[in-house]
């Protein structure tokens, strides 16, 4: 069985929605993962942000306003009045969830609840509108299945475990719809998978029953070997390993959520990179297999922060990098690229969040210097089956950039540079000009 996720715009109007009710029902038996209609959760968290912020007429015109756009799709969605009625009791019992916490104390789980109304209503519009066509669905219960622990991690036994339970309970269907994204937590409360999570529930649910393939629909052709956004002649990819997907998806190619590729590689599942505008194209194929064509592509991820730490005390000595990372661990602060020298360490964040606690700690053992607003280059591939020069050529084509970090060697699939994000655009095109479209 395949596992089919379609993205926000894909569901994005009552016109997509029929569009993909044309792509998957072609007579397979498959699993149908949806996100929300596309702006839907960011209104979510708008009205969340509005509670919080104990703004209650705010929350209440944002409510308003989403609630109206639901009422229009209805009414575009549907041809028979009973389709339409069950639509409305679909619209009307989530969006009494969400005005239930204006009266209520607002935190986490108040929010958990309201994002999720986005997923919970787009899969039953779409299973209500397959039924009035004739086709048989059913919807499998994403909180009956999807679990995260304690550190937020995918609990891989318990979904499953559920979701074969969760199949055999709603009974055999050609078609089954679930929501992706949401989820519930160690403590058995709604929660979710993090923005862009949908991907990972395909991913979660591909490994979790052995799926043919996971194919994830979204507006774009594929993985792009640069960002399409800020260079010009990118090219789709045709095909990546795991690895160099992995890569990709982490540092910046917004495409896929970064965790989507665990389960399928763990599991050996293919993952299919699809396009909802562009149906007839094979999209991007990641599969187990690299097709040893060297380099094939560069990303860049914004928003990061360089902290540089200086210290005699580090000379021939052991132990340093070890009280160095103890601290960013204290602080749950991921770290993205690391480069040492005999008196220095420079690393590289994101999440910015307890900076000042960090730098006070890191102070004790040398001079701190931070940089903000850098990006982080990954220049993907299998750099091992690239001829010599390789990294040469890397840095003829970075000649004008002020680097500020470079990473080599971590893994075979990745060289990483740490640039302003300033030069940003003049790098991913320099690369671009220089290797991207020179050699392949
Ligand atoms: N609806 C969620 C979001 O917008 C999850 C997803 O679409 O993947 O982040
Ligand atoms: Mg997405």
């Amino acid at each position: 069985m395949k596992v089919l996720k379609f993205g926000g715009t894909s569901v994005g109007s009552p016109e997509n929605m029929r569009a993909v009710m044309q792509l998957i029902t072609n007579g397979e038996q498959k699993i149908i993962v949806l996100s929300a209609m596309s702006g839907t959760t960011n209104a979510l968290v708008e009205i969340s942000n509005c509670l919080y912020k104990k703004n209650k007429d705010e929350a209440n015109i944002a409510i308003n306003v989403l609630e109206t756009k639901y009422n229009k799709v209805i009414d575009e969605l549907y041809i028979s009045d009973d389709s339409k009625k069950q639509g409305n009791e679909v619209v009307e019992k989530s969006f009494d969830v969400i005005k239930s916490f204006i009266s209520k104390e607002f935190d986490l789980l108040g929010e958990n609840t309201i994002v999720a109304q986005g997923e919970l209503i787009s899969t039953q519009l779409v299973a209500i509108l397959m039924e009035e066509n004739g086709f048989d669905v059913k919807l499998l219960p994403a909180l009956d299945f999807m679990r995260i622990d304690e550190n937020k991690a995918a609990d891989m036994n318990v979904i499953s475990n559920n979701i074969k339970k969760v199949m055999k309970e709603v009974g055999e269907a050609q078609y089954y719809i679930t929501q992706g994204f949401i989820c519930l937590n160690a403590n058995g409360h709604i929660d979710n998978l993090q923005r862009g999570g949908s991907d990972y529930t395909a991913s979660l649910i591909g490994a979790a029953i052995d799926a043919e393939e996971i194919e994830i629909w979204t507006d774009i052709d594929g993985f792009h070997n640069n960002d399409p956004r800020y260079v010009t002649n990118t090219r789709k990819i045709d095909q990546l390993s795991f690895d160099e997907a992995a890569e990709l998806a982490y540092f910046g190619a917004k495409i896929l959520h970064p965790q989507t590729v665990f389960p399928a590689r763990l599991h050996n599942i293919p993952v299919r990179l699809k396009n909802t505008m562009n149906p007839a194209d094979s999209g991007t194929l990641i599969t187990s297999e690299s097709d040893g064509k060297g380099i094939k592509a560069v990303a860049a991820k914004d928003g990061i922060t360089a902290i540089k730490i200086l210290s005699s005390r580090m000379l021939m000595a052991y132990g340093f990098l070890k009280n160095i990372f103890e601290i960013f661990e204290r602080y749950k602060t991921p770290i993205d690229m690391i480069s040492t020298s005999e008196v220095a360490v420079s690393l590289s964040i994101d999440n910015t969040k307890y900076l000042d606690q960090i730098r006070t700690e890191l102070e004790k053992y040398g001079t701190v210097g931070i940089d903000e607003n850098m990006s982080i280059i990954c220049i993907v591939g299998d750099i091992i089956q690239e001829e010599r020069g390789f990294a040469s050529k890397v840095f003829n084509a970075l000649d004008d950039i002020p680097i500020r970090m470079i990473s080599y060697g971590g893994s075979r699939f990745n060289i990483s540079v740490l640039v302003p994000t300033a030069h940003k655009i003049q790098t991913l095109q320099s690369l671009s000009d220089n290797i991207l479209n020179n050699n392949n």
